[in-house]
């Protein structure tokens, strides 16, 4: 017999708005069955856990790298180790990862870095305790191109190679297409200011992708990248960043022609801050990049990129939240909540910004959670604190449920 329970909470967010007074939520098997009032009275035999702080539905991160922890010291390296590491150390490792992000509220991921498809074999793993996966497999890029070392490189000037690429990802069953539009800070001698592809054979591999039934998001960092993408008909474009020679401000007819396109950008904002190298150890070429596009200042170029992102909301693109975690350092699993907070420091509304990584995240990755909403799946998070009058609050977890079981959190 399928046994009912309730969780009520004082405040909480449904995914889409504050719930004026709070919510008793009714969970039965792994579904939420109804969302009432904070002061419904369920039947006897119905138990109910009175919870302080904010309730909402487990976050939705958009762009993960499992496949890294990301926890080498000082340096953007340890996505470069997955690509040389035996099968059974980067397995630890994406266990390691999703623990980390379950423990921080993170109940689905979207993987977007993969390496030997070893990311598609840690989907389904919610009896665990562990979030729900959604995979790329390797990210398609050029020979030496931007992550290259995951082993998804191609060259594009072979004849039906991008083509096999894609049939190769939907006979291994991933869930999405990820390519690498434009060079990145990771991979030294990739052009982030420039275009790995050009339009014509990126067209022709998004049209096998979604002839496959698979969406394509692009990795795209430069103005160029993101016009190309676009121009091939991609359904999601990562970090955009719109770099060009001395620029990082988004061109407005870039911005109209995302909206037009009806494309979702996953700004991977947010960074722990105390993780950051000294500039004096950063490589080379990170430091010969920031020159080229004029950033002088980190903090002010953080902070430009946060009041960025209200241009994309101002312009009705449909944005998603993902941190890039495991990429480097600053971006460890399970810090979600910094990307949320940067678009309210940035200028976003408090209920749409977590919107992003609650139903619009969800609905993006085709995940059945991401709301408070009778049907859903009963990915249930609860935090210390008024979400609503202090974002940060996303970073105190104190229950998590998966599927209607309780995560085992941490003691901190
Ligand atoms: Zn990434």
């Amino acid at each position: 017999m399928v046994t009912r329970w309730a969780v009520r909470a004082a405040r909480a967010f449904d995914g889409e708005r504050f719930l004026p007074g709070g919510a008793t939520v009714l969970v039965e098997g792994d579904r939420v069955v109804g969302v009432e009032a904070a002061a419904f009275r369920p039947a006897d035999d119905v138990p109910v856990t009175e919870v302080p702080g904010t309730l909402l539905p487990g976050l939705v991160d958009c762009h993960v790298h499992l496949v890294s922890s990301g926890a080498f010291p000082g340096t953007p390296g340890s996505l470069e180790w997955a690509g040389t590491a035996a099968a059974a150390a980067v397995d630890e490792v994406i266990t390691g990862s999703l623990r980390a992000q379950v423990a921080a509220g993170v109940t689905s991921v979207r993987d977007l870095g993969d390496v030997a498809y070893r990311v598609l074999d840690h989907r389904g793993r919610e009896g665990e305790g562990l979030p729900r996966v959604v995979a790329s497999g390797p990210p398609i890029t050029i020979p030496l191109g931007h992550c290259w070392f995951l082993g998804g490189d191609v060259d594009p000037d072979e004849p039906g190679a991008l083509h096999r690429a894609v049939v190769e990802r939907a006979g291994r069953g991933v869930d999405l297409v990820k390519v690498m539009a434009s060079g990145g800070f990771l991979t030294p001698g990739s052009d982030q200011l420039g275009a790995q592809f050009d339009v014509v054979p990126l067209r022709r591999m998004v049209e096998a992708a979604h002839a496959a039934g698979l969406r394509v998001v692009a990795h795209a960092h430069s103005v160029i990248g993101a016009e190309v993408a676009l121009g091939a008909g991609v359904d999601g474009l990562e970090h955009f960043t719109c770099m060009a020679e001395g620029a990082t401000d988004p061109p407005v007819a870039l911005l109209d022609r995302v909206a037009a396109a009806g494309a979702t950008v996953c700004p991977t904002l947010g960074n722990d801050a105390s993780r950051f190298p000294p500039v004096s150890a950063m490589p080379p070429h990170v430091l010969e990049m920031l020159e080229r596009i004029g950033i002088t200042d980190r903090d002010e170029h953080l902070a430009r990129a946060a009041a960025n992102s209200v241009k994309l909301r101002d312009h009705g693109i449909r944005v998603v939240s993902g941190l890039d975690a495991g990429a480097m350092p600053a971006k460890p699993h399970g810090h979600l909540w910094r990307s949320i907070a940067e678009l309210v420091r940035g200028g976003w509304p408090v209920d749409e910004a977590l919107a992003t990584a609650t139903s619009v995240a969800a609905e993006d990755c085709g995940v059945d959670a991401g709301r408070l909403a009778a049907g859903r799946l009963a990915d249930l998070l609860v935090v210390d604190g008024d979400v609503a009058a202090d974002v940060t609050a996303l970073g105190r977890p104190t229950s998590v449920w998966v599927g209607g079981v309780a995560v085992d959190l941490p003691q901190s």
